[in-house]
């Protein structure tokens, strides 16, 4: 659920106090885009991403914060400028406000992230010139510091190279196809994980078709690779994690919520761990059984699986004394 709260707040460069909006708590539900851009509620939610100060016009994400140089650079022509500007949406003016902001205190990652978010606020007033615009200076912003992008985006083990997706999407959605598939073409020649793999993959044939459209993470990644929760499709492997969690190594626990991911050259594990995907050898169920067999052997005194004797399922929790599967209950028998 979105939860979004009213305060009063000084404003940290006229100290102007005025009622501002924040955004308390949001949740995503489904895939978010390639470009980082949360599905819904949270991606509804950008009004409360940014503050503005009704006297000055400072805009930040907490108007009562700042760096020393904004109190100038709010007063320049300038901002003053960006912060009325007709020609572009409200709310784009107010994120790129804020990209002056943090150009001006140095904070290049903060402002590439308004100036995307200004593109998306451009895609939703159906401005799809602006949009690239201001991704066009995102790209611009993040090829010049590289260290940056990698700062923002990045992914290690089985998302390596995850930044050169992001840097990818933006290129190709600010119309500049050759300059995204040179970046695509020289992370797959380094080498990037399977996952990032698949996702360049699916870059390279919008670009193909010169697609400069949005498009959602799990459309580029078919199979189960980002199912939330292993636990649903496994009563048993859902027992393990949750009652004997502690007995549970990091690397079986990966191995539990690790996905499969289709591929031109067929199904796989969404994982390039080889201590993982030792573990699932033999598929998801015989690693579970293996996983119970482990925990009864090393921790006999400890590891409780509650099995219904009727039917063999296991219950819900150590102590439950009736059977989700044949509703068999055995209070007083044992
Ligand atoms: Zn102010
Ligand atoms: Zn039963």
């Amino acid at each position: 659920m979105t939860r979004i709260i009213e305060d009063t707040l000084q404003c940290f460069v006229c100290g102007a106090k005025s009622q501002q909006r924040q955004l308390a708590s949001t949740h995503e539900h489904g895939s978010p885009d390639l470009d980082g851009r949360p599905a819904e509620e949270a991606r509804s939610t950008m009004p409360e991403w940014v503050q503005t100060c009704p006297r000055c016009g400072y805009c930040a994400p907490e108007l009562s914060r700042g760096h020393e140089s904004s109190r100038a650079l709010v007063r320049s022509p300038a901002y003053q400028a960006q912060l009325r500007a007709q020609d572009s949406p409200l709310l784009a003016n107010r994120f790129l406000c804020a990209a002056m902001a943090c150009d001006a205190a140095g904070r290049d990652v903060d402002a590439a992230h308004h100036r995307l978010h200004a593109a998306w606020v451009a895609d939703d007033e159906g401005r799809p010139e602006l949009a690239r615009q201001y991704r066009s200076a995102v790209a611009d912003a993040l090829l010049a510091r590289r260290e940056a992008l990698r700062a923002w985006r990045a992914g290690d083990g089985d998302w390596k190279g995850a930044e050169v997706t992001f840097l990818v999407d933006v290129l190709r959605r600010a119309g500049r196809f050759q300059e995204a598939l040179r970046e695509l073409e020289n992370a797959l020649q380094k080498g990037v994980s399977s996952i990032v793999r698949e996702i360049l993959r699916f870059e390279r044939s919008a670009i193909e078709r010169g697609d400069a459209g949005g498009h959602r993470l799990a459309e580029a990644l078919s199979g189960s690779v980002l199912r939330e929760d292993p636990r649903d499709d496994d009563p048993l492997l859902g027992y393990l994690l949750s009652h004997c969690g502690d007995f549970v190594t990091p690397q079986e626990n990966k191995a539990a919520f690790t996905g499969t991911l289709r591929t031109p050259e067929g199904e796989r594990w969404a994982t390039d761990d080889p201590q993982v995907l030792t573990l699932l050898a033999h598929g998801k169920k015989a690693f579970t059984a293996a996983l119970e067999k482990r925990l009864l052997a090393d921790h006999p005194d400890k590891v409780v699986i509650n099995r219904c004797p009727k039917c063999g399922g296991i219950a819900r929790t150590p102590k439950a004394r009736q059977c989700r599967f044949c509703h068999h209950s055995w209070h007083d028998k044992r």
